[in-house]
């Protein structure tokens, strides 16, 4: 018999239940309000009292409701037929609403049970298996979809039967396992999971050894993200954030993409509702959609439902990376998610940490990271989630506790200014305080030495230097007049001023210069640290200015044109015959 309890206090959707009987942090009850079930958390248990967090409005609601709890946590439904699909964070299918919301008590179901997925058996009777192990194989758009033994089968198995190849709904019982003691277990291409407890469905998770290109020539070369990482992109509102994310998605070389949208106001859903589906992945021409879920939020939704959706779609992702597959999750914003963990934790009047977060802020966001990474299944094949949440400080402020929780969290950092967007100057992300700590990892420079060139991150060192160097220089400048310093100081800034505009820039909606493989982000950046290493003599800064100058034009021209085109190489002749002028 399940517990059961009755309403106490309320204060918005934070319920206090007295409870008849057991109940565990996280499980899931239902509170019963004039014949609708409202589904609800339990975020702490003290004795006979439960605070329960509800996941929708709990108008209507009064002492003495009834509450049946559920023994069980919040979970992902987990089959074919998730990519292509838009969720809310408890996975309701908003697709098969009508607008945006749902109405109360209102559940949708994730899946489709009528549709027939062509299953292929991978496993054979008489196979020994284990939890995560791939049974069958079904495909989903063109993605081979690995029907496995459940993520929470403990022990071993052997398959009794398992059926032919053919035609199959989620819930027909494709596989028949009998456990260690004798008992058969049914198996259907459906699994649940709960959200907020990694799944350990690999044998093992090593450090990174790859990067994922995304054509992005201020992250692939200046900053390169593992394959199975973890990044941030902290900004503040209309830097960039969401576009530089859609650019990843495009273009970052992932086989299965799980957008979080924790959007601030509803239209900002409302744009990806409307945008993500019409984008087109560049490598296959397909509507990038075919190899999305997105889980949607805004900030009108109940808290709880908000704090659910990340997790959500990090489970997602878990589920695709057991299946030897590369997902990408994209997280935007990351605030509204932790806005959503302070608004609980106030409600339960928890001492409050810096800024009335939480104080255990930083260990949830921490948890939430580490669930990234490649990993290495129980074949022997390797999956990836790589994750990159965008974080909205408010007014810019990187000393925020958001911020600075995820820079604690995450291994790359990619810092949008505010300058930098007012000057049109995209992507804004600063080159200076921009990081990626995958490049000291031996693996990932022994990896880039062997895709690209040996001494290749000794080579991006120098251009950061060079651009570093050139800030430097723009500060004595500002100080001491164009007049006041050695010519030297003009050369040093303007060499900068090119590596700034002609590489680091980048137009997300150039058709060609929006996507730039690294064989031409390496001939761009040989070239201007070639032109880097050329000593001049200006007569006087205006004809430093003015040669520097004419050079970003033409090396902009190249960035717009196909690489190697006949227009390419006559925008290079050009560039070379200002170079052989030499400035004089
Ligand atoms: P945020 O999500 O940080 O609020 P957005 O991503 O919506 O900001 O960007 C705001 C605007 O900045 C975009 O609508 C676009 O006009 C411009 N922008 C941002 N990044 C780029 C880019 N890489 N190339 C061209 N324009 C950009
Ligand atoms: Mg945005």
């Amino acid at each position: 018999m399940n517990t059961t309890g009755k309403v106490t206090g309320i204060v918005s959707n934070l319920v206090t239940v007295q409870t008849d009987g057991p109940v565990a942090e996280n499980e899931l009850c239902y509170i019963n309000v004039g014949g609708t079930q409202l589904l609800a958390e339990v975020i702490k248990v003290n004795a006979d009292k439960a605070s329960v967090q509800v996941f929708e409005s709990t108008r209507g609601l009064k002492n003495g409701d009834s509450v049946e709890f559920l023994g069980k946590m919040l979970e992902a439904t987990l089959g074919p037929g998730l990519l292509s699909s838009v969720y809310d964070g408890l996975e309701n299918n908003l697709a098969t609403m009508t607008g945006v919301f749902l109405k109360r008590g209102e559940y949708t179901d994730p899946l489709d049970h009528g549709k027939l997925w062509d299953f292929t058996p991978i496993a054979k009777a008489g196979d020994k298996v284990i939890a995560a192990d791939w049974l069958g194989e079904v495909r989903e758009g063109w993605l081979p979809h690995k029907i496995m033994v459940p993520f929470s089968f403990k022990g071993n198995y052997t398959v009794e039967s398992i059926v032919e190849a053919g035609q199959y709904n989620i819930d027909a019982v494709i596989a028949v396992l009998k456990d260690e003691s004798g008992d058969r277990i049914d198996v259907t291409m459906t699994q649940r999971w709960p959200v907020k407890i990694a799944v350990k469905n690999y044998r093992e998770k090593p450090r990174p050894t790859r990067i994922m290109e995304t054509g992005l020539r201020v992250m692939d070369t200046f900053n390169p993200i593992a394959e199975g990482g973890t990044g941030f992109i902290p900004g503040p509102f209309g830097c960039g954030k969401t576009v530089l994310q859609h650019a990843i998605a495009k273009q970052g070389e992932a086989d299965v993409i799980v957008m979080a949208a924790c959007g601030e106001r509803a239209n900002e859903v409302v744009e990806i509702f409307t945008e993500f589906p019409e984008l087109v992945d560049p490598h296959t021409g397909r509507k990038l959609m075919e190899r999305t879920t997105i889980i949607c939020n805004t900030s009108n939704m109940p808290v709880a439902a908000r704090e659910a959706s990340v997790y959500t779609a990090m489970t997602i992702c878990e589920y695709y990376r057991a299946m030897g597959l590369r997902c990408l999750l994209l997280a935007d914003s990351t605030s509204r998610w932790a806005q959503a963990l302070r608004e609980m934790s106030n409600r339960m009047e928890e001492l409050p940490g810096a800024d009335a977060f939480p104080v255990d802020l930083s260990s949830i966001i921490s948890n939430f990271y580490a669930r990234a990474g490649m990993v290495i299944l129980n074949n022997g094949q390797t999956g990836a989630v790589t994750f990159i949440g965008t974080v909205s400080p408010a007014g810019g402020n990187l000393k925020e506790p958001v911020t600075e929780s995820t820079k604690k969290a995450a291994r790359c950092f990619y810092a949008l200014e505010q300058n930098r967007a007012d000057q049109k100057r995209y992507p804004a992300v600063n080159p200076i305080d921009s990081y990626s700590k995958y490049l000291e990892y031996p693996e990932i420079a022994g990896y880039l030495n062997e895709k690209i060139e040996k001494g290749w991150v000794e080579k991006v060192n120098k251009a950061k230097v060079l651009v570093r160097r050139g800030k430097e220089m723009a500060d004595q400048i500002n100080i001491l007049g164009d007049d006041g310093v050695p010519m030297s100081y003009h050369e040093a800034f303007w060499k900068s001023e090119m590596i700034d505009f002609a590489f680091l820039q980048q137009d997300a909606f150039d058709p060609i210069d929006a996507l730039c493989p690294f064989e031409r982000q390496k001939f761009m950046l040989d070239l201007i640290l070639d032109i880097c290493d050329k000593q001049y003599e200006f007569e006087d800064y205006e004809k430093c200015r003015g040669y520097f100058k004419s050079l970003i034009n033409a090396l902009r021209q190249m960035n717009y044109t196909e690489f190697k085109s006949k227009a390419f190489e006559e925008n290079f002749e050009k560039l070379q015959k200002l170079l052989s002028e030499n400035g004089n």
